[in-house]
């Protein structure tokens, strides 16, 4: 047992650290010791529990429960709201789409209205439910959604319309009354993806309306395992009646097991995340939470403003809650900044280049990292200099063009392992398979190029890649 133990430890040290506050993206940190602990036994405690059968298992059924009554009170539900508990956001965001198209069966081809910078989730659940998506172009000085472009966007055949509480991308929130309010004059449903705002806005002094309380708004997504700063493996559903949730559930009985009835895409779901977010919320409380997001936000508004005043550096968006993201301008690249800073010891998100918007650096801000503030600004300030010392990464005009005129369902795997090599992501040598290089930029630049159909194909084929079992017996 000692030797797994040890190498569990192993295996993890060579991951990014999930607490201390430089890893600004993924993982949030709360920064309290007391709070984590709880999680941590919380999901020791219920990790063997099943919400498949809430009659079964009455504890999970209770921590659902109570987490959904939480979450309704924060976001301004109306008596009647409901919700469920789901493995995350993109399980939330697809419950959502799927519940929308099966409550309007007798629309053929079903579509999405979504401003351009919706979370990814909704292609996915777009791609899942055969529900077509109509994207909408923001406003290209605020990042906001334009609702009168949105409602233009709407039609016979469109069961939802969404709106960010911020987006991800930017960390701005969009006109949800003027959204909410041209889906409700159509009848159509309005999702507030409210996944990384929704355990924050409520807990500020200038929260706008973007949840429930704005009239027309049919569901909100809010995740526990981003603000609520529970275990992974938390998020909340709600929906503003029971009516609106019961094309969500699924139940089957024409076969000869037991009558399967589930709420969510999991069928066994493991109590432990819904125990752990349980705990952890009660442990920190509102007033806990009140002060988390004060620390956090306050410190993400400072950082924005400080790294706009860098010089060579510009914040995209001031940020409306805890996340921005900055460009750079032509005397470094975002790719070779996120080297700089990862050489530090602080890890950030490159986000490619978009319909013409150039690629830009993201940073999720938690409590913890407004602990480390000033050392955060002083790696932040050091990596522009190295990224300007280095200069931006060069892609071959030529190799730009060809990636440009690829089509990727013209190529085969043997195209698909020379991409790979050329972009730098092959093992190399005489090891098959893939590898990530120490330094992303060359890589990051050479995708930044290429269109994002591209993108997607060499990245599922690196995946398919690098998630292959170990070759040889042992
Ligand atoms: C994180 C996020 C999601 C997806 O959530 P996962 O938990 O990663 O599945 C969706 N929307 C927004 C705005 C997010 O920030």
């Amino acid at each position: 047992m000692n030797d797994v133990l040890a190498r569990l430890r192993a295996l993890q040290a060579g991951d990014l650290p999930t607490h201390g506050g430089s890893t600004l993206a993924y993982v949030y940190d709360s920064g309290l010791a007391e709070a984590d602990e709880i999680g941590r036994q919380a999901l020791a405690m219920f990790g063997a529990t099943n919400g498949l059968d809430p009659t079964v298992f009455p504890s999970v059924r209770e921590f659902e429960n109570d987490l959904v009554t939480h979450a309704a009170r924060l976001l301004h539900g109306p008596p009647g709201t409901v919700g469920t508990v789901t493995s995350g956001g993109t399980e939330s965001i697809l419950l959502a789409v799927q519940a929308a198209r099966d409550s309007r069966p007798e629309v053929d081809r079903p579509s999405l209205v979504l401003p351009s910078t919706a979370h990814a989730a909704f292609h996915k659940a777009a791609h899942y439910f055969g529900v077509q998506v109509v994207v909408v172009d923001v406003d290209p000085a605020t990042f906001r959604a334009d609702p009168e472009a949105m409602a233009a966007a709407c039609d016979d055949t469109t069961v939802l319309v969404v709106a960010s509480a911020p987006s991800y991308a930017h960390g701005v929130i969009d006109p949800v009354p003027a959204i909410a309010e041209a889906a409700a004059a159509r009848d159509i449903r309005c999702h507030v993806d409210a996944c990384i705002g929704g355990w924050i806005l409520p807990y500020l002094d200038d929260c706008p309306d973007f949840d429930f309380v704005v009239p027309g708004v049919t569901s909100v997504s809010v995740d526990l395992h981003k603000y609520a700063y529970t275990p992974k493996g938390a998020s909340i559903l709600l929906h503003r009646t029971a009516a609106l949730r019961r094309s969500q559930f699924f139940a089957h009985a024409d076969w000869p097991g037991y009558t399967m009835l589930n709420a969510t895409t999991q069928s066994t779901k493991s109590g432990a995340p819904v125990a752990a977010a349980w705990a952890v919320v009660r442990h920190i409380g509102d007033e806990g939470y009140r002060r988390l997001a004060a620390t956090a936000v306050t410190a993400t508004r400072r950082l924005a403003a400080t790294a706009d005043g860098i010089d060579g550096l510009t914040v995209v968006a001031e940020p409306a809650t805890t996340l921005f993201a900055v460009r750079t301008d032509e005397r470094a690249d975002v790719f070779t900044l996120a080297d700089e800073l990862a050489a530090r010891g602080w890890f950030v998100q490159p986000q490619l280049a978009f319909r013409g918007q150039p690629p830009s650096l993201h940073f999720t801000i938690s409590a913890a990292t407004a602990a480390r503030y000033d050392d955060l600004v002083a790696a932040l300030t050091a990596s522009v200099v190295a990224a300007q010392q280095a200069g931006p990464v060069q892609v071959a005009p030529e190799l730009a063009q060809a990636a440009q005129g690829l089509d990727p369902d013209t190529l085969d795997d043997a195209a698909f392992d020379g991409l790979l090599e050329l972009a730098g992501l092959s093992a190399g040598g005489n090891e098959s398979g893939v590898r990530l290089p120490a330094r992303m930029a060359p890589v990051n630049a050479l995708l930044n190029v290429a269109p994002p159909r591209l993108r997607e194909a060499l990245l599922i084929a690196f995946l398919d890649r690098l998630m292959r079992p170990a070759p040889g017996p042992g």
